[in-house]
């Protein structure tokens, strides 16, 4: 089992190192994008991790192909698009490409600072520029929820959490649930 780190590890504080491209497609950094894979699939309410919350302090975010499920986007009220073939999105060395003026409140949770909720915010529009876990460069358009994520991950490789940022901070123990990343 690969454990996520909770709030209080320095890991979470530090801004982490750039992948090697070269590197991506070594057994070491796949290694570290499967246990991120691992770890977020057991998280019923995750949607998004990045390398630091598992103790990895490199420049790393996954973010979980069942934001594209129909389901999914249903069940949470999202205005994702829906694709058929959904699959976990791997950003290695992510830079924001374009991000929009245009802001807007979202109520966020994260994994390693569990149980506390609160809105965040942040751009409505951004595009990330990253590596895959081939080694390929890709560009991503993201609106609403997935703008968010963008966000909330590549601040986690800054050593930012989304309650530095966050209004409104409550506990949220069992009942309502939100998208956590
Ligand atoms: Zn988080």
């Amino acid at each position: 089992m690969v454990e996520i780190v909770q709030n209080g590890h320095k890991v979470l504080r530090e801004v982490a190192k750039p992948v090697d491209i070269s590197d991506i497609t070594k057994k070491k950094i796949q290694k570290i994008i499967s246990d991120m894979q691992i770890a977020l699939s057991t998280q019923s309410d995750g949607v998004a991790i990045a390398a630091p919350q598992i103790g990895v302090s490199l420049r790393i975010f996954v973010v979980s192909g069942k934001i594209f499920d129909e389901d999914f986007v249903r069940n949470e009220g999202l205005k994702n698009k829906i694709k058929p073939d959904f699959k976990d999105l791997i950003f290695i060395n992510p830079v924001f490409i374009k991000i929009s003026k245009d802001k807007k409140l979202l109520t966020e949770g994260c994994l390693s600072v569990r149980p506390l909720y609160g809105k965040v915010r942040r751009a409505t529009k951004a595009t990330v520029g990253a590596y895959d876990e081939k080694g390929k460069y890709f560009e991503m358009d993201g609106t609403g929820l997935l703008a968010h994520i963008f966000q909330h991950e590549t601040d986690h490789l800054d050593g930012v959490l989304f309650i530095d940022k966050a209004k409104d901070i409550h506990e949220v123990i069992d009942g309502e649930r939100n998208a956590e990343k």
